[in-house]
């Protein structure tokens, strides 16, 4: 059954007095694989840490799954931009993926036989099984990609949020990351992601949010996928952003 997944309502963000979001309001019903697009600098990865309650709000009302967002984080999972990621942290890459089982562990225990288990399970699924022992920093872009989906599918969250996840990433990491965002959605689960390519927008997303620090459109990705709406974010002759890849 659908329901509302995320309900932003009236939200306002800003750094040292400069807005970046401003009065946001939508409503995402589960299911949806939505991507967020906008020009560089529209609020895009603000809106969605300021979703996640990683920055303060200025103002705003957000509830995921009905509830707020700390009450249900174990719920949500989240994939930072790459170079937001320091990835001379010595840990395998079998040890980032059970990170993700972490919040679902009891107090004070370690991840055993089952949640390994798990983890490699969720490794196979990005065609990763082969790499568990090495090193994150030793990775390429779509690797370390692939490595942190899985370690959001490993938390078996509801709800995910990737910023940018295919910058940096080779096309068969992309292909395959889209493939498995798709399966979620089908599944019933909520995908949000940051997406600053245009040429791809269609192919990949139900929904489109349109940011330009204000929101310059919501909805099914044919109806905001216009040239007229998209134009009022970009200030670019439309025609042109698609063989750019805005
Ligand atoms: P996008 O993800 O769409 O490129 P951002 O959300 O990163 O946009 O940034 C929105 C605006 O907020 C930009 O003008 C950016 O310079 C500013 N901004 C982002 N992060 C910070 C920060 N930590 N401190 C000050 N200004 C910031």
């Amino acid at each position: 059954m659908k329901q509302t997944a995320i309900s932003v309502q009236d939200l306002y963000v800003s750094y040292f007095g400069t807005e970046a979001v401003s009065g946001v309001t939508l409503d995402i019903e589960s299911g949806n694989l939505v991507g967020i697009v906008g020009p560089n600098g529209a609020g895009k990865s603000t809106f969605i840490k300021s979703v996640l309650g990683l920055i303060p709000r200025d103002k705003g009302l957000v509830n995921i799954l009905g509830a707020p967002v700390k009450e249900v984080q174990k719920q949500i999972a989240y994939v930072p931009q790459r170079n937001h990621i320091d990835w001379d942290f010595p840990i395998t890459v079998l040890d980032a993926v059970l990170l993700g089982t972490y919040p679902k562990l009891k107090w004070f225990r370690r991840p055993r036989k089952k949640e390994k288990q798990w983890a490699m399970e969720c490794l196979r699924r990005v065609g990763m099984e082969d790499f568990s022992r090495r090193q994150i920093g030793e990775l390429s872009g779509g690797q370390q990609q692939r490595v942190f989906l899985a370690r959001a599918l490993a938390q078996e969250a509801d709800v995910f949020f990737l910023d940018e996840p295919f910058v940096g990433v080779d096309v068969s990491s992309e292909e395959t990351i889209v493939k498995i965002l798709k399966e979620l959605c089908r599944h019933g689960k909520t995908v949000v992601v940051v997406h600053h390519d245009l040429s791809k927008a269609q192919e990949y997303f139900d929904q489109l949010i349109l940011l330009n620090k204000e929101l310059v459109g919501f909805g099914a990705v044919q109806d905001v996928f216009q040239p007229d709406v998209m134009q009022r974010a970009y200030q670019t002759p439309f025609a042109f952003m698609n063989e750019m890849g805005v």
